[in-house]
């Protein structure tokens, strides 16, 4: 269904990923899981030594539709050898997609409904459509037989810059995966980070605390989003169990994107926004009592990747919003 060839997607040959990847997800050890028998002062304190992070486990989410388990049909691909960019996937088939995504799902025009519930869950889309938009002009195919590429500020401008809503729910977006990066920041930074090369590994992790500790970040915006306001009206778990259906369905969709890269991004951004709904709606606020928080490894591949494409788009909007205004104005 694509009219390029770079909608296809390379996938990496198998010598290229780390042994750990080949090997089963470790599992808890059965001695972690044995009750304490006695008295209640026999029990260990676990605030005292337990961490945020117990090794990658497959924990259901439910927020999205999960295929994602380790199996032998699935393969790896290099992001940074398959951009984000445009890709030639436009016409029916792409508009049937974000249409199934915004009528079915988003239920944008319920009537009388308009819980701030829903409303999140709308931007939190519409933000991410806004920011794949970014992407495309911001990588666009400016002369196909040259094979020339670079930015297309009037597309830009055209889809998302005019729309100042758009380009509202882009930020919103990037403040809510935001917050849930910063909320996850003892589990993140504690994560093991296994790439198959012990000092990209340590990289990783440095990095890793790098971000989730960065000062500057948490004094410019130490809210980004108060998950705390939500889930108080009436009804709020039949609220939550159809919204989270509603997701799990957009999830599911992802398989139908008839454009190989494109299905690829869609795919693991989507999985990235119910990873950060996980984060702030499904477990505990302070992680310590009930359910603590537990992410797949790919569900945080996922959400840092997410991250990273919408702050660069938040970028891009920076960068070319002066000079699409020029040549839209023609000054
Ligand atoms: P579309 O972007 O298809 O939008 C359809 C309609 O949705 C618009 O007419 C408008 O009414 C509404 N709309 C648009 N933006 C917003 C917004 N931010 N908020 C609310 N409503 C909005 N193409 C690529 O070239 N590269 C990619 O990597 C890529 N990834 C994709 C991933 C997914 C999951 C999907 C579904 C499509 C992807 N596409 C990609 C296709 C791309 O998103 C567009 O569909 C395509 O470029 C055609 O654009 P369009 O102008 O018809 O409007």
């Amino acid at each position: 269904m694509c009219s390029l060839r770079d909608c296809s997607v390379c996938e990496c040959p198998a010598h290229e990923f780390p042994e750990s990847f080949k090997r089963p997800n470790s599992q808890l050890s059965s001695d972690n899981l044995i009750c304490q028998e006695g008295k209640p002062q026999a029990t260990v304190d676990r605030t005292l030594d337990s961490k945020a992070f117990m090794g990658w486990m497959e924990i259901d989410n439910p927020w999205t539709y999960d295929d994602e388990t380790d199996n032998s049909e699935m393969t790896y691909v290099n992001l940074q050898l398959n951009p984000e960019r445009y890709t030639g996937y436009i016409g029916p088939s792409s508009r049937r997609i974000w249409d199934s995504i915004y009528k079915e799902h988003c239920l944008k025009d319920v009537p009388g409904d308009s819980s701030p519930e829903r409303r999140v869950f709308y931007k939190l889309i519409s933000g991410l459509h806004s920011s794949i938009t970014v992407h495309i002009a911001a990588e666009y195919l400016l002369d196909e037989g040259k094979d020339l590429w670079g930015p297309n500020p009037v597309l830009l401008y055209e889809r998302v810059l005019k729309y100042p809503e758009r380009v509202r729910n882009l930020y919103f977006t990037f403040l809510f995966v935001l917050r849930a990066v910063t909320k996850a920041a003892d589990y993140l930074s504690q994560a093991e980070y296994s790439t198959g090369n012990p000092l990209e590994d340590q990289h990783t992790q440095s990095l890793m605390i790098q971000l989730v500790n960065n000062r500057q970040l948490h004094a410019a915006c130490p809210i980004p989003f108060d998950e705390a306001k939500l889930w108080k009206g009436q009804n709020v778990h039949d609220l939550k169990r159809q919204i989270q259906l509603q997701f799990r369905n957009i999830s599911a969709l992802m398989d139908c994107v008839g454009c190989e890269k494109c299905r690829l991004w869609g795919k693991l951004q989507i999985l990235g926004v119910g990873t950060a709904l996980k984060i702030l709606f499904s477990v505990d606020s302070d992680n310590s009592v009930g359910q603590p928080l537990q992410l797949q490894r790919n569900e945080v591949i996922a959400l840092i990747n997410l991250l990273n494409r919408l702050s660069e788009s938040v970028q891009t909007v920076h960068a070319l919003l002066p000079i699409a205004e020029k040549v839209v104005k023609g000054t």
